[in-house]
């Protein structure tokens, strides 16, 4: 048993050292294990042969002709057209009609291997192309041919698997890889695939065993054993996920004790009876007791704080880190973007002048005296808090007791910048990131790992939510009208083109002939423009100047994307906003409507958009509820475009849940782990060997989990 799963493809009849290398690099198959964790993603009922004569009634959920099995002879056979279009085709009939077969690879093979005299059974989905049904690249084996056996018994449902163009060259077909499972199970016999999970804990989580669960999955005798399958499978994955995730977490905290802010310094009362300029909304409150709860636990925080654009989370950090200074600490936050640093550095030193708190500014761009002025103090102490880029992470960095670190806008660092940042004293610091991309907090929690996770639900009162229009670039006049009255009322505006690294030389074009069609529309307006590739120099002196408002106008790429804080400015207006996913979108239009008065976003794109665009585009009209639109977003992209979260491998690693779709599962699955790890925190129950022994096991692959906390 042990050895056929962990046996190498190559040794299955029919595939050999050429198809267990494209199946290796395709997709990722390697043992027989990895075949039986290559799950089909639908199922063809074999037990029905259609007539061409039937196919105009049959409508398959995308409208057209679902995929049908046909009985039938092959003749006229031909090859056509030259190069690209170079193809062979063929006439499939039965007794009532004919379909047209094509393939446009493999041709001379299939050419030679069709025979004329004998009786076919075709699998296929028929496409209307002129009054006839043609099939492309349809499956064909010899009608007598025998079907597939499993213990004896032939099968009707038939599963099929994602192929590329690359093993359709080498003949691996879905039906190749169906008979090669089929395989597996003929070698296994009576053999049974382990377990990983204890009878128990199946039977509490009502789960089928794991052996039972892959077989139904790849050969199910009927559809109804097909979705008990599925759950196990993916109640194991999002198990062993949540289950690694956690145990990590528990072993970092027990080998880092936290430090303890015990008391509520002069500096904090002081700070929120005499300087805080308003109230604290009930989110803000909530979530610092939140983090007090946490510097007073004698364990390291690690605390994830999601809030909307402008829902005030800055006020949270600072606050945060006046428990730190209380204490005897010091404290630093980190943001990803020069810009952003240096109104951090504002706003926070406004705040901490009337209480002659030290504090800097520590970017690339601060070098020399300064720079060794500010490293001296941060050593010694008499520094108290820095604001600053990952210029912060650099070695010669050195506090002499950092308490607390804040990272701004999470998703635009990694994990290993995160860790650098706990290397900076010898207990680490308690950490705060920050983040204004909203997901729901379970898939928060397994995104971001171990951080926990805090929620501003509520913005600052007395904001008017900001009116989104979506209008055709042919009708810019609309956009227009505004800009002059908004500017005419003494308002700022934003222009924002997307700037997409594969065509930067095209958008860029796009700015420039955009930057200079509104100096022609409005010549009395100061105009300004800003991208990614101007000196870091020049790109600071602008935005200076529009914040200074001696610009009318900010025509510029997403570089003003995160955080900037202009709350004169009232107009956003996004250009070919159909290129900017929802998120993005959600983010630029969150740089307006950050003071009293009304502000507008507007969408400018082309009439013609493909319905996923609309669908992004009357989302973000109808709510700014960054919520209802992170939900939308997972639901038209899946979770694997979530900022921040490809480059941990974590979705590629998924192969039958899904994060958002099976959020029930996850959540259960996330009760089990915590479950496991509570009731045998020795690892010594015997029952759970096998559980405790896989999971090791998955942190042997490459993915390494843990690593993404
Ligand atoms: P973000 O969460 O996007 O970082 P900020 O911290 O920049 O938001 O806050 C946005 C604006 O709201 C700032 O001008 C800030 O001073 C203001 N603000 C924050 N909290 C409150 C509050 N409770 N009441 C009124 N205004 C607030
Ligand atoms: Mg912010």
């Amino acid at each position: 048993m042990y050895h056929l799963l962990d046996q190498r493809l190559q040794y299955l009849p029919g595939v050999g050292p050429n198809r267990a290398l494209t199946l290796a690099s395709e997709l990722d198959i390697h043992t027989v294990k990895d075949l039986l964790f290559h799950f089909p993603y639908r199922y063809i009922d074999r037990s029905t042969i259609y007539t061409v004569s039937q196919l105009p009634e049959l409508r398959a959920e995308d409208g057209g002709v679902p995929y049908v099995q046909l009985k039938g002879r092959i003749s006229d056979v031909s090859e056509e057209g030259v190069g690209r279009s170079h193809r062979l085709e063929a006439l499939f009939s039965d007794d009532t009609g004919s379909v047209r077969l094509v393939w446009f690879a493999g041709i001379s093979y299939i050419k030679k291997s069709l025979r004329k005299d004998a009786d076919y059974l075709l699998l296929g989905k028929p496409a209307l192309f002129n009054l006839t049904y043609s099939i492309t690249h349809p499956e064909l084996e010899l009608a007598n041919g025998q079907s597939s056996m499993v213990n004896g018994q032939s099968l009707r449902m038939h599963p099929v698997y994602h192929t590329t163009e690359r093993m359709k060259r080498q003949n691996i077909n879905s039906r190749f890889i169906e008979k090669l499972v089929v395989e597996v199970f003929r070698q296994l016999g009576t053999e049974r695939v382990a377990d990983t999970l204890s009878d128990e804990m199946r039977l509490q989580y009502n789960l089928i065993p794991l052996h039972d669960a892959l077989r139904r999955v790849h050969l199910p005798a009927n559809m109804q054993e097909v979705p008990m399958a599925q759950y196990r499978l993916k109640f194991e994955e999002l198990f062993f996920l949540q289950l690694s995730i956690l145990s990590f977490a528990r072993k970092r905290n027990g080998k880092y004790r936290g430090f303890i802010f015990s008391k509520v310094g002069e500096l904090f009362r002081r700070f929120y009876s005499e300087v805080l300029p308003f109230q604290l909304t009930d989110a803000q409150k909530r979530v610092m007791q939140e983090i007090r709860n946490d510097l007073v636990s004698g364990q390291q925080m690690n605390r994830l704080l999601q809030g909307d654009v402008g829902s005030g989370k800055t006020v949270v950090a600072l606050m945060t880190m006046l428990l730190a200074i209380d204490n005897g600490f010091q404290a630093c936050i980190m943001a990803p973007t020069e810009i952003l640093a240096e109104q951090h550095y504002a706003t926070i030193s406004r705040m901490l002048a009337p209480l002659g708190v030290t504090i800097e500014l520590l970017t690339g761009v601060v070098k020399g005296k300064r720079r060794t002025k500010i490293l001296t103090d941060l050593g010694s102490g008499d520094l108290k808090v820095i604001v600053g880029t990952h210029a912060l992470l650099e070695d010669n960095v050195q506090f002499r007791n950092l308490g607390c670190a804040i990272i701004d806008e999470q998703h635009r660092f990694g994990v290993e910048q995160r860790s650098k940042l706990w290397r900076k004293n010898t207990n680490p610091p308690h950490i705060l990131v920050m983040t204004a991309t909203p997901i729901p907090r379970t898939l928060a929690m397994t995104v971001y790992g171990d951080l926990d996770v805090s929620i501003i639900d509520q913005l600052p009162p007395g904001r008017k939510p900001i009116k989104t229009v979506h209008i055709y670039e042919q009708r810019q006049e609309h956009l227009e009208q505004l800009i002059r009255r908004e500017v005419a009322d003494g308002h700022q505006v934003y222009v924002v083109y997307p700037l997409i690294k594969e065509s930067e030389k095209m958008d860029l074009r796009d700015l420039e002939q955009g930057f200079s069609e509104l100096c022609d529309t409005f010549p009395d307006l100061r105009i300004g423009k800003l991208h990614g590739k101007m000196r870091d120099q020049d790109k600071n002196e602008i935005m200076q100047l529009f914040l200074d408002r001696k610009l009318d106008i900010l025509v510029s790429t997403t570089v003003i994307e995160v955080g900037v804080d202009v709350p004169n400015a009232s107009v956003m207006a996004i250009i070919n906003a159909d290129r900017f996913g929802l998120a993005q979108l959600h983010q630029l239009r969150g740089r307006v409507g950050r003071g009293a008065e009304q502000s507008w976003c507007v969408l400018v794109t082309d009439y013609k958009l493909a319905d996923t665009t609309r669908k992004r585009m009357e989302i973000m009209v109808s709510t700014t509820d960054g919520f209802v639109i992170a939900e939308e977003d997972l639901r038209l992209r899946g979770p694997g475009d979530i900022e921040g979260t490809q480059q941990s491998g974590l979705f590629l690693n998924l192969k039958m849940a899904n994060l958002v779709r099976d959020n029930a599962i996850l959540e259960t699955a996330r009760e089990a782990a915590i479950h496991l790890l509570d009731s045998d925190p020795e690892r010594s129950h015997p029952d759970n060997a096998p559980t405790w022994q896989h999971l090791t096991q998955l942190r042997d692959t490459p993915v390494d989990w843990s690593s993404i906390s």
